[in-house]
């Protein structure tokens, strides 16, 4: 379900493969996902809140170079970093490179999925409303890839008093263009790309943008001030972790997401705490209890196409019977065991899906397994870590660098 950057490739390897047919689900009319840049805010015509969270001037935070699919690459261009609709046009391309249009039902969303319990491996109950016709239709399958997104609904920080704050306050999913608030005073909340991107495109029109964050690591340009978290609120302000208090207008949260799917029936087994861990994923995809429903993309601060690729290839493996799983006790008690490091780690609660550079170890694991770690590229993650170095060094200025720096790390690397 869902024909974003997941599902397209996805359906990709089902469909070339002679023994599996399937097809996708798509609430909106178009592929790509959050890619698929929308003006409007709230609602679409049917009802259904708004998928997209990408803004108008949105760029990516990784060079093309490295962002695209494991076989299938970005087309040459002059830059690295591109705008939304070039990524927009890589799905549209890739749709028809392999034929895919026909197998994706459009305005079609998924409401609800059970597991059908006949035997041991279920097979699924899929029901679906047409939003043109608002009719509902039933549909089985022996296997589910579950690629509904993970940056859509909204995390809300608690903030001691929030409503108190008598300015506005904003979601960055919600977040388009930086004209509406010329000449007002903006708080960004968050550190993450974007909290960077929005304050950077911000600081051309508001009067004031202030970045409140943990570890402002970032080299923001001298127009964007920089304080601590925001812990509570009076009418036209907010007080700091260290007791500054700022002055604004409109409160922009970059706070991020949480995963939400809220078509699974309770029966599939799957729990979402406190809208941060997904439990219980095996090796933080597949579903322990019904190992055939893959939950795709949910690691996060990673390459995320390629390893969505990596992730439904051994998904795969797994249901053409050439890849066995541990058993069901023995899934679950390495999930156990990943939680119990996590806290001796003291891994924060709400990182429990962060990767970082363990998206490495974890891809090659798992293609090591699958048996194609010939796809594999080690020169991705030299591009990704020098990319990482460029967005904290200059983050107003690193996605213009020209495409041959990174070309240049690249061949450099490949030739070791
Ligand atoms: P999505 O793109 O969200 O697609 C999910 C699809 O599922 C949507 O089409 C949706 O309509 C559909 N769907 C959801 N629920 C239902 C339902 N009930 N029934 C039917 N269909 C449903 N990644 C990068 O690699 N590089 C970047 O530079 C980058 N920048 C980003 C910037 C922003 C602002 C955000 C939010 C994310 C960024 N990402 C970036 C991460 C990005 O989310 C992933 O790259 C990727 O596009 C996610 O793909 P997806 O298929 O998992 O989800």
């Amino acid at each position: 379900m869902g024909a974003g950057a997941a599902g397209l490739i996805a359906l990709r390897h089902v469909q070339e493969d002679p023994d599996l047919d399937g097809c996708i689900f798509e609430q909106t009319n178009s592929v790509g996902g959050i890619w698929k840049y929308i003006d409007k805010t709230g609602n679409d015509e049917y009802g259904i809140p708004i998928h997209s969270t990408a803004y108008k001037g949105l760029r990516t935070n990784l060079p093309k170079e490295i962002m695209g699919y494991l076989d299938y690459k970005f087309p040459e261009s002059q830059h690295s970093y591109i705008n939304h609709e070039e990524v927009l046009n890589y799905f549209k391309k890739f749709v028809s490179s392999y034929d895919l249009m026909g197998k994706i039902h459009f305005t079609t969303r998924v409401t609800n999925v059970q597991p059908n319990l006949v035997n041991e491996q279920p097979s699924w109950k899929v029901i679906t409303e047409d939003l043109t016709t608002k009719s509902t239709s039933e549909h089985f399958f022996d296997s589910i890839m579950v690629c509904n997104g993970h940056y859509t609904k909204s995390y809300i920080p608690n903030i001691t008093d929030l409503k108190a704050f008598q300015g506005e306050i904003f979601h960055s999913r919600d977040y388009r263009t930086p004209d509406i608030f010329s000449g007002k005073r903006v708080i960004v909340l968050g550190a993450g790309p974007s909290a960077i991107d929005i304050s950077i495109e911000l600081a051309e029109f508001a009067s004031k943008v202030i970045l409140s964050c943990k570890q402002p690591n970032y080299a923001m340009p001298n127009k964007i001030s920089i304080h601590s978290p925001i812990v509570s609120t009076k009418e036209n302000s907010f007080i700091t972790a260290t007791g500054d208090e700022v002055e604004c207008d409109v409160l922009l949260l970059c706070s991020g997401y949480v995963y939400d799917f809220p078509f699974l029936s309770p029966d599939c087994g799957i729990t979402v705490e406190k809208g941060k861990y997904v439990y219980p994923l095996y090796r933080h995809m597949i579903n322990a209890m019904f190992p055939t429903m893959l939950l795709v993309g949910i690691p996060f601060t990673v390459c995320p196409f390629p390893q969505f690729d990596i992730q439904i290839r051994y998904f795969l493996k797994v249901l053409k019977g050439e890849l066995t799983l541990p058993s069901k006790d023995e899934m679950l008690q390495e999930i156990k065991d990943e939680e119990q490091t996590r806290l001796e780690n003291k891994v924060p609660f709400n990182h429990s899906h962060k990767f970082g550079d363990r998206q490495w170890e974890y891809n090659v694991q798992l293609a090591e397994e699958a048996g194609f770690l010939d796809l594999i590229q080690p020169v991705v993650k030299k591009v990704y870590d020098r990319a990482g170095v460029r967005r904290v060094d200059d983050p107003a200025n690193y996605k213009y660098d020209h495409m041959m720096a990174i070309h240049s790390v690249y061949i450099v690397s490949k030739s070791g």
